[in-house]
């Protein structure tokens, strides 16, 4: 529910209500607007309240909120959240595009890739140091020496840092090295990782579970968000269709749908939202097209000889020839790549 405060309420006015909404077992969310505040109201069936809110002082309505997540919804937040990684602003008119390995496998291989991604004007450097994978005897991750490895390549190319943590115990040690915690779509409905992830101070890349809903996405953010951290932004990764020319099908449906239905940046997965190399660019391109914030794309200098998704990963000059063509898109419909 949404208490709609009259222009001329005092604070006084809205601390009572606030208080009254907790003193009822509920939590309160101050919202100020451009002319007057609103009160968010989480738990269930705060409904129940209206009747005693609508009398107190200062208070204009009190309106149901008609979606299950509450402050990942634009109902209760109508401006865009624009999450901020160093200078780096996702959810702005810039589109910010992270490129690195699917695995850090090397010193040498993710040096080549940085300095490949910062050249080519990528914005982020991605790489996986804990990676989730099928089949419990592929390469899994160097662990916390990738995440060195990541530290040390940021250090040297300028670019920050977005590595997935799998597990609850794991998040502080990779909040130590990276910029930004990526959570896995294998992991969308590890409520636990997800409050971890709400506790932690680095905004979260959040990706779509490969056979979740929509609906379930924002849920699995609402959780991180009503634990304090407001920086999250979504990334459509593929979902699981009938389809096996692709690896998954790209929903780039999802990207004006969350647009309309939540204020967080999205951004796109060409990379696992494909499985195939040849399909990237396109993919990406139709991403920048249809008005997502952003990209997360594999880059390998020897994808035939990767440890993991080598299949789906460009070469630096196919990366570089990408962000060229992405920068010729992005112009008409005033974006800066
Ligand atoms: C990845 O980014 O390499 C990855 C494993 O992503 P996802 O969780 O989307 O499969
Ligand atoms: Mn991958």
């Amino acid at each position: 529910m949404l208490i709609l405060m009259h222009a001329h309420a005092t604070n006084l006015q809205v601390d009572a209500v606030c208080r009254e909404v907790e003193e009822r077992g509920f939590r309160s969310v101050k919202l100020p607007g451009a002319d007057r505040v609103a009160i968010g109201v989480l738990g269930s069936n705060p409904i129940s309240l209206r009747d005693s809110i609508v009398n107190m002082p200062g208070v204009a309505e009190a309106v149901p909120v008609s979606k299950p997540f509450k402050l990942v919804g634009r109902e209760f937040h109508p401006e865009p959240t624009v999450v901020e990684i160093g200078d780096i602003k996702i959810g702005d008119s810039a589109f910010v595009v992270m490129g690195g390995p699917c695995s850090v496998e090397s010193e040498e291989q993710l040096m080549e890739t940085a300095e490949a991604v910062a050249e080519a004007g990528g914005h982020m450097l991605r790489g996986g140091a804990f990676k989730p994978r099928t089949s419990p005897y592929s390469f899994r991750g160097l662990g916390e020496a990738g995440l060195k490895l990541l530290a040390l390549a940021r250090e040297r190319y300028g670019l920050p840092v977005v590595t997935e943590v799998m597990n609850i115990e794991d998040v502080p040690l990779v909040g130590e090295y990276a910029d930004m915690l990526q959570i896995g779509a294998r992991n969308m409905q590890n409520y636990g990782l997800l409050e971890a992830a709400g506790r932690a101070q680095r905004p979260i890349l959040l990706k779509r579970g490969m056979s979740s809903t929509i609906e379930e996405w924002l849920l699995a953010a609402e959780y991180i968000l009503s634990q304090g951290n407001p920086n999250v932004v979504l990334c459509e990764r593929g979902i699981r269709t009938f389809e096996t020319y692709t690896r998954f099908t790209t929903d780039l449906s999802a990207v004006p749908l969350v647009r309309e239905l939540s204020h967080l940046p999205i951004i796109v997965d060409p990379s696992q939202g494909t499985g195939k190399w040849k399909l990237v660019a396109p993919m990406a391109l139709a991403g920048l097209a249809a008005g997502a914030d952003g990209l997360i794309i594999e880059v390998h200098p020897h994808p035939d000889h990767a440890l993991s998704d080598g299949a789906q990963s460009l070469t630096p000059r196919h990366f570089a020839a990408m962000m060229e063509q992405l920068r010729l898109v992005a112009a008409p419909l005033q974006r800066q790549v």
